[in-house]
């Protein structure tokens, strides 16, 4: 026989299930009135706690989150209007190489210097244009930073 009182631990572990407590542990128990009473008023403890009823909203909790979410907007598509795109730059080169013919290639040729110019004027028009909206979008984030 242990001479030592049980911990609660022990008690806790004899009342919710006696069969995996040590030879010693029981055999403490099953002679001492001190401990069986701590194991009598955990059980009564335990009991207790398996009656009671678990906690329900009286609401339907879904139905009000539900309420507090907004859909978000739903994202344009925009593949519709691309295909289009794509659909008129594709019909007019049909119509092109259909007036033109043969004389596309030298066509092109001759408008060679032209478009390289028309390139770079595009690409330096879209890296200023980016180059500014990022600015401006850093220049809102800090003032958004600093001030609120
Ligand atoms: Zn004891």
């Amino acid at each position: 026989m242990k001479n030592r009182h049980l911990t609660d631990e022990e008690i806790q572990q004899y009342v919710l299930d006696w069969g995996t407590c040590n030879k010693e542990l029981l055999a403490h128990i099953s002679q001492c009135e001190h401990c069986q009473q701590q194991a009598a008023q955990y059980q009564l403890l335990f009991a207790s706690i398996e009656k009671q009823e678990k906690a329900t909203f009286d609401f339907e909790l879904a139905d009000l989150v539900m309420e507090q979410i907004t859909q978000p907007a739903p994202v344009p598509d925009n593949r519709a209007v691309v295909y289009a795109m794509l659909a008129i730059v594709a019909a007019m080169v049909g119509v092109m190489a259909y007036l033109f013919g043969n004389s596309t290639a030298s066509l092109f040729a001759f408008m060679q210097p032209l478009l390289i110019g028309l390139l770079i004027v595009t690409a330096f028009g879209l890296v200023g244009f980016l180059g500014l909206d990022m600015y401006q979008k850093y220049k809102t984030q800090m003032k958004a930073l600093n001030f609120s």
